[in-house]
């Protein structure tokens, strides 16, 4: 175990998590007379809700996920580590992460744990194997060589019901993301890929949206719902409403309508959009400190001052916090994270006691989805719009939160020539992005990282123990089902 060294005179600042709540903690430290330490699993600061242009070939990696150290070179009070934390000791004030087989320790007097959340298959984690969710830039990539090997695939298709199944895509859950990604892929077929391929059509392709609620976007109400609803039609996504997906395996999904009949459509490629789980932290605070509860979703349930009961120290923000009324968006997190930085601030500067900070207040700045190119819906307050104009504040909107000059510079020139012509600059893919996850999660198991050993040559774990060039097309675990 290696313990951190540093002799630290200033109050010590523990950050975890280098997403929006994270991010904004540090940069609201700035001029903070306190040393941070930010602890992350991951080594870029993501800009997730331009994940799925990731995954549709718009975008690259690079201009949504800048390096978390470079963003914050020039804040010489903050220090970055990687590793993934897997214990919080409130009551010693220590954090425990991991790097590879390496424990660290870093003590702290403040934390702000901002840890985010995951996907949700609700009990059903076996489904994540053949329909990933859209969470990290792994789930994007991953989701790019998918979509884009299913079109491969059919067009070497020897029959027409292989071929409908390669070209028929299923994106489970009609929210925000959900909608962006089904309006995504129908663009890629119907503008993109149109006139590439030699034996099929890819404006035939199937997209079709599953929902188990009777509407699309049903938080943003009916009227952007139903705008959301009849531009996606209009783009040939097929929406099913009062649906509930009851199983996913390499060859479809299997859906139960409102009167318990079940039915199933062929489809290889599909994603998961449908549903959410806070990060383990929050267990762990809650096993760590008494009185702490976590609500279904795993979040940590707050005092009025973000922190948890007994631990005027211990600020949770972000995704992993419960709060009423405070939605699962980056506003959320970026406020969280500003106030907690500002209690910190307040205490170490001014003497500040926990009982006198005011509760957190959450100022609701509307939240948007895009349909289609030059088309979102829009919901700020009580206004609601979409459109072109929609489309323009969400356009104004996201260069606005994308951080770095260089992102943003090299994002509008990408928008500009995904959205006025038909080209798309990172269509890129390779086998490994479909392959890797699961060749990673045989890791975990030594026998499992044996048959890797031997397999060494191209083939690849499923994750049952079969490696995928033993296991026949048409079986359950189907190779090229991608
Ligand atoms: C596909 C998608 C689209 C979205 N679209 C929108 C949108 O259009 N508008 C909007 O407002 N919101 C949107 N959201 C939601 C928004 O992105 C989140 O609400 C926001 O990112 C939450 O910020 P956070 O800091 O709490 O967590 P995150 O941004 O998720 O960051 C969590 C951080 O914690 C780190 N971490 C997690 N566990 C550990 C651990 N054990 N140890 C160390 N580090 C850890 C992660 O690596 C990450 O850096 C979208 C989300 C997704 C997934």
């Amino acid at each position: 175990m290696n313990a951190d060294k540093s002799t630290q005179q200033r109050h010590r600042v523990v950050v975890i998590g280098s997403g929006f709540g994270g991010l904004f903690a540090c940069k609201h430290l700035r001029k903070a007379d306190v040393d941070i330490t930010l602890i992350s699993k991951t080594s870029t600061h993501l800009f997730q809700p331009l994940l799925y242009q990731v995954a549709t070939g718009i975008l690259s990696v690079g201009e949504i996920a800048p390096a978390t150290r470079i963003v914050l070179r020039k804040q010489r009070n903050v220090r970055v580590i990687m590793g993934d934390v897997n214990d919080i000791d409130v009551k010693n004030g220590t954090v425990t992460s991991r790097l590879l087989n390496q424990d660290t320790v870093t003590p702290f007097d403040s934390i702000i744990v901002a840890a985010g959340a995951q996907q949700s298959y609700f009990g059903n984690d076996h489904f994540a194997t053949y329909a990933p969710g859209m969470k990290t830039i792994d789930d994007a990539l991953e989701l790019r060589a998918r979509i884009l090997g299913s079109f491969e695939e059919a067009e070497l298709a020897k029959d027409q019901e292989t071929r409908d199944r390669f070209m028929t895509f299923c994106v489970v859950g009609a929210g925000p993301t959900g909608v962006e990604l089904a309006g995504q892929i129908a663009e890629l077929a119907d503008r993109t890929l149109d006139g590439t391929f030699r034996n099929i059509d890819t404006r035939d392709t199937r997209v079709i949206l599953i929902e188990g609620a009777d509407a699309v976007l049903k938080p943003m109400g009916p009227k952007l719902g139903g705008k959301a609803h009849k531009r996606l039609e209009k783009m040939g996504v097929e929406i099913q409403l009062n649906a509930i997906v009851t199983n996913v395996d390499a060859r479809g999904v299997t859906v139960k309508e409102p009167d318990g009949s079940e039915r199933r459509i062929e489809s290889a490629c599909k994603v998961w959009s449908a549903g959410v789980q806070a990060s383990e932290l929050g267990k762990i605070l809650a096993a760590g400190s008494e009185g702490t509860e976590t609500d279904r979703a795993g979040r940590v349930v707050v005092e009025p001052d973000l922190t948890i009961k007994g631990y005027p120290n211990v600020f949770v923000v972000g995704d992993l916090m419960s709060v009423p009324g405070v939605p699962g968006q980056a506003q959320g997190a970026i406020q969280g994270g500003t106030y907690a930085a500002k209690a910190i601030k307040a205490e170490v500067e001014h003497g500040q006691k926990p009982a006198d900070r005011k509760p957190f207040k959450y100022f609701d700045k509307g939240s948007m989805a895009t349909v289609s190119r030059f088309n979102a819906v829009c919901q700020i307050g009580k206004l609601e719009f979409s459109g072109f104009i929609a489309w323009l504040a969400w356009l104004a909107l996201h260069l606005y939160y994308l951080v770095g000059f260089r992102s943003r510079f090299v994002t509008v020139l990408q928008w500009f020539t995904s959205f006025l012509g038909r080209h798309r600059g990172q269509m890129a893919a390779t086998e490994q992005w479909v392959f890797a996850r699961l060749a990673l999660e045989a890791l975990d198991d030594p026998d499992e990282a044996l048959e890797l050993h031997k397999q060494i040559g191209g083939e690849y774990p499923t994750g049952n123990g079969k490696s995928v060039a033993n296991v026949k097309p048409g079986t359950e675990t189907e190779p090229k089902a991608v």
